[in-house]
């Protein structure tokens, strides 16, 4: 009679280990008490996505609030997805967001006591655990062919029966040693499939850190732990590598929620202690016809964390808002700090909310701009340096034709008690600055002339013009240089504010707005601008009096 330890020598004949050598490769890590290890496991599938952020985020902070290590396992047995390069952008995408492993896949090499980190390197690894449940009859080589799934799939359709390979659909589960071994020495392609025992009519009790203890139905697929190729298959592997390298909470996106029976039941099989896990919510949008659905790569910007990286956001503000849908209590938290040092928040799984998220580009601009806001000069310089010379070489041109010119422009209203919120990100900001440089100024208002309220003539236009050019002192405090504005509106007809406007509307043209505004196209070409003292100031009484005179001679 053959043996189902034969059946595991003949699958593997060259692994010799066991899993109590495995137990004393990995032993559990010295940690204190309550100290967790986390793992954030990606697929190198090509680009980081803002809901992996968030989960990597939540799992470094987990490790880190609690004393413990935060990991990073690439997860690469699905070969036919992988994109070459992709596993080392997503280790140096985290690290610009301030997301460092303690050990594993680094990218560029591993560092740990637990590797191989990187799964195809682990197949070894696998293999004597697969063998282990081969001998132990708890896995079987499966020979069905695609179309012989196939079949079983359309059987268990026209019946109504769930899909799947389980019980009486599951055929090479009854196969006798004798049959497989056959099988395997004739060449039949074949993988390893875990014999599960357990009935879906029957009910588990699961407990998830976010959401709570909850019944859900037992596994009964028998499902394949061990593909053609030589690599395990995602269930399997998180088991062992979880378990191997002593992850304590495994920290993960909700879809893996229906799989929790089958990890619950291969480690029950092996003998291990389950992780914790928490499941997290999904980031959602409201789409086109109204319905909330997943942040998806193809439809949405946002999805992916290269988006805010270039379009010039500083990373806080993206982490600075993935807190606030991590925690309920973050946000009245982060505006008692200022917006700042983050870091010091306590989060925990009992704030989380359990519906998907929505993402709000409208909250994420708001935290963008005041951290922008609470810069200095010097820092804006630096950040748009580094930003602009990989994403934006007008930008980076610009700054570096005169770099503390670029920085007087930025420091406007800025590295005071509060600071104007003028910017959200960096990169809109050539635009919103290109006027401050004459050549650019001079090619913009050529393409598009200034188009002047309407009820005002060219000749009220004129006359406030020269007036301002000759009469609006530029040596003077701010306060001083308003009121010589109004001075000079009054003089020309213009009320010095709207409710003495308002009460005779006969007897002014305008009012002192109706002045800035026309200082304001004049110099600036747009409705909104910075403080209009500081642009005068920053352009110099030169600068101003030859746009001035440009701009009569064109009305
Ligand atoms: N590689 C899996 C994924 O990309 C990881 C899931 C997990 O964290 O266990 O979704």
């Amino acid at each position: 009679m053959v043996t189902s330890k034969e059946i595991a020598d003949l699958i593997f004949p060259d692994i010799d280990s066991d899993l109590v050598k495995l137990e004393a490769r990995y032993p559990n890590r010295n940690l204190p008490e309550g100290a967790e290890v986390t793992r954030f496991a990606p697929s190198p599938t090509g680009f980081l996505h803002t809901g992996s952020l968030f989960t990597s985020l939540i799992c470094y902070r987990v490790a880190k609030q609690t004393g413990g290590v935060f990991y990073v396992r690439l997860e690469d047995t699905d070969t036919k997805r992988e994109v070459q390069g992709s596993g080392l952008e997503l280790l140096n995408q985290l690290r610009l967001f301030g997301i460092v492993p303690d050990e594993g896949y680094l990218g560029d090499h591993e560092s740990g006591n637990y590797g191989p980190y990187v799964q195809s390197k682990r197949a070894d690894i696998y293999k004597v655990v697969i063998k282990h449940l081969l001998e132990n009859d708890k896995a079987y080589p499966c020979f069905c062919s695609p179309e012989e799934l196939e079949d079983i799939r359309k059987e268990q359709e026209k019946v109504k029966d769930n899909p799947g390979y389980y019980g009486k659909y599951a055929k090479c589960r009854n196969l006798s040693n004798e049959e497989r071994k056959a099988k395997i020495l004739a060449g039949d392609p074949y993988v390893i499939r875990f014999k599960s025992n357990g009935d879906h009519l029957n009910k588990i009790q699961v407990t998830d850190l976010i959401h709570g203890d909850f019944e859900i139905a037992q596994n009964d697929l028998d499902i394949v732990i061990y593909k053609s190729d030589g690599l395990p298959t995602y269930h399997f592997a998180h088991a062992v590598d979880d378990h191997f390298m002593r992850t304590t909470t495994v920290i993960r996106g909700a879809e893996w929620i229906a799989s929790l029976p089958i990890h619950v039941e291969l480690f029950e099989a092996l003998g291990w202690q389950k992780p914790r896990y928490a499941h997290l919510p999904v980031i959602m949008k409201v789409g086109e016809n109204g319905n909330k659905r997943k942040l998806s790569k193809r439809l949405d910007n946002e999805a992916a964390v290269s988006y805010f990286l270039k379009d010039g956001y500083p990373t806080e503000a993206l982490i600075m808002y993935l807190m606030t849908i991590a925690n309920s209590n973050f946000e009245e938290w982060i505006f008692e700090h200022h917006f700042e040092h983050m870091e010091d928040f306590i989060f925990s799984f009992d704030k989380m909310s359990l519906d998907g998220a929505l993402f709000d580009m409208g909250k994420m601009s708001f935290f963008s701009k005041e951290i922008l806001g609470k810069m200095t000069k010097k820092q804006i310089l630096d950040m748009t340096i580094k930003y602009s010379k990989e994403y934006n070489k007008d930008l980076y041109d610009l700054v570096n034709r005169d770099q503390k010119y670029y920085m007087e422009i930025m420091n406007i209203e800025r590295e005071k008690e509060n600071p104007r919120k003028d910017y959200e990100k960096l990169g809109n900001v050539y635009e919103l600055i290109a006027f401050f440089y004459p050549d650019l100024y001079d090619q913009m208002v050529k393409e598009n002339p200034i188009q002047f309220n309407e009820k005002f003539t060219k000749e009220d236009i004129t006359e406030a013009l020269l007036i301002i050019s000759k009469e609006l002192s530029l040596d003077q405090d701010e306060q001083s240089w308003f009121a010589n504005m109004k001075e000079i509106g009054e003089k020309l007809g213009f009320a010095p504010n709207g409710k003495t406007f308002k009460q005779n509307p006969d007897m002014y043209k305008g009012t002192v707005g109706d002045i800035a505004e026309f200082i304001r196209l004049s110099l600036t070409l747009r409705k909104n601008s910075p403080n209009l003292y500081y642009v005068m100031k920053i352009l110099g009484r030169e600068e101003c009096d030859r746009r001035f005179h440009q701009v009569i001679a064109n009305l």
